[in-house]
């Protein structure tokens, strides 16, 4: 992994524990004359057992309790406002310091559940399908912020059907943001923390081609490409990426991007009527993912209001299924939910209060077109 940064600090020079990765909580603590056992008492704290106020914590020196509450913080977001839809699914919307709103998904299965998380404060790829896109770039969210949308929904919902999965899928493009999002995943996947398995955690991308390969090196977490098209064309005007990284380089990261053993990248195609669900695009489809370790989830688009594009009907969305599958392609069907609460993919995108501030980024907008 590359050098840590400096912890971030909220307006009144708190650190922002969450961000702190475990072996720099563990220097911060000792910098204050605490032990290793102190550290670790604090880590399971703020992870195992999700605590809102380390006061509550036993087992530490009370001058150590003092300065924690004096000098970090324990959240990074504020809950703004939960909402269930009719099947389950449930939109979290929590309020950063500076006034953004930015949103999480909660889609329950029979015995647990996945989080859908945010990674930036709007999005800057332009996605032609994409609702979040409309609201352009308001900034990065921290390691703390993105990491505080899992402890939170865990807080809150997490016992009676553990979050076991969680999904980069949100608000934001992830590689975009990379040097919070990675270092984020470690923490996510930490065995004394939060402890999700590496492979239940999965970094979506648009298809930053060298991001790509930086997550394949540094992070443990799976890797999932939303593709949507089968010829640079399409992809062109679909996802404006494609013209700085097109099909053939970002298809070349996938086939170096390294896998452990059974596992594979997540190709997501969200099926637009007319535009790339026809004959030709399955032939290409299965050719262009020819010797690539992977599975496709197929999603029909969700339109959401003054979108001009359309979804196609179940029935062709079945057989476009089928014939990937006749070629040898393993592809799923992933059904929409939380359509009412505007949970769905590609849906999360309320606007930020209209006088919230934009961030400043600490990294150039590489690949926005
Ligand atoms: S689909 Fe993802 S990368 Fe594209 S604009 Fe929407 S949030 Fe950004």
């Amino acid at each position: 992994m590359g050098g840590e940064r400096p912890p971030a600090r909220d307006a009144d020079g708190r650190i922002l524990l969450k961000g702190l990765s475990r072996e720099a909580l563990r220097a911060w603590v000792d910098a204050r004359g605490g032990s290793p056992q102190a550290a670790a008492r604090i880590w399971a704290g703020l992870y195992r057992h999700r605590l809102a106020d380390l006061a509550e914590l036993p087992g530490v020196d009370p001058e150590l309790r003092r300065r924690l509450a004096d000098e970090a913080r324990v959240d990074a977001l504020t809950l703004d406002e939960v909402r269930e839809a009719a099947d389950g699914t449930r939109k979290l919307v929590f309020r950063t310091d500076d006034g953004a709103l930015i949103e999480s998904v909660l889609i329950p299965g029979d015995r647990r559940a996945t989080l859908c998380i945010s990674s930036q404060i709007g999005c800057a790829m332009g996605c032609h399908f994409c609702l979040t896109a409309k609201l352009g770039l308001r900034g990065d969210l921290s390691t703390a912020e993105i990491v505080d949308q899992v402890v939170i929904a865990r807080r809150l919902f997490g016992d009676a059907r553990p979050i076991s999965n969680v999904v980069f899928m949100g608000m934001g493009e992830p590689l975009h943001n990379p040097d919070a999002v990675i270092p984020a995943t470690h923490t996510l996947c930490d065995p004394e923390g939060l402890d999700l398995s590496s492979r239940r955690v999965t970094v979506s991308t648009s298809g930053l081609v060298p991001a790509i390969e930086r997550l394949g090196a540094e992070s443990p977490a799976r890797l999932a490409v939303s593709l949507n098209a089968t010829t640079d064309a399409v992809r062109d005007w679909l996802m404006p990426v494609n013209r700085k990284y097109p099909l053939a380089a970002l298809l070349g990261a996938l086939r170096r991007f390294p896998l452990r053993a059974r596992d594979r990248i997540v190709i997501e195609y969200v099926l637009l009527a007319g535009i790339n669900d026809q004959a030709d695009d399955i032939e290409r489809l299965a050719g262009l993912l020819r010797g690539i370790a992977c599975k496709v989830n197929l999603i029909a688009f969700n339109p959401h209001p003054g979108s001009e594009l359309r979804r196609p009907s179940d029935a062709h969305v079945l057989e476009f299924q089928a014939e990937l599958r006749r070629r040898g392609v393993a592809t799923a069907i992933r059904r929409t939910r939380g359509d009412e609460a505007m949970a769905a993919c590609g849906q999360l995108g309320r606007a930020p209060a209209a006088d919230a501030p934009r961030r400043r980024r600490s990294l150039p907008i590489a690949a926005t077109p």
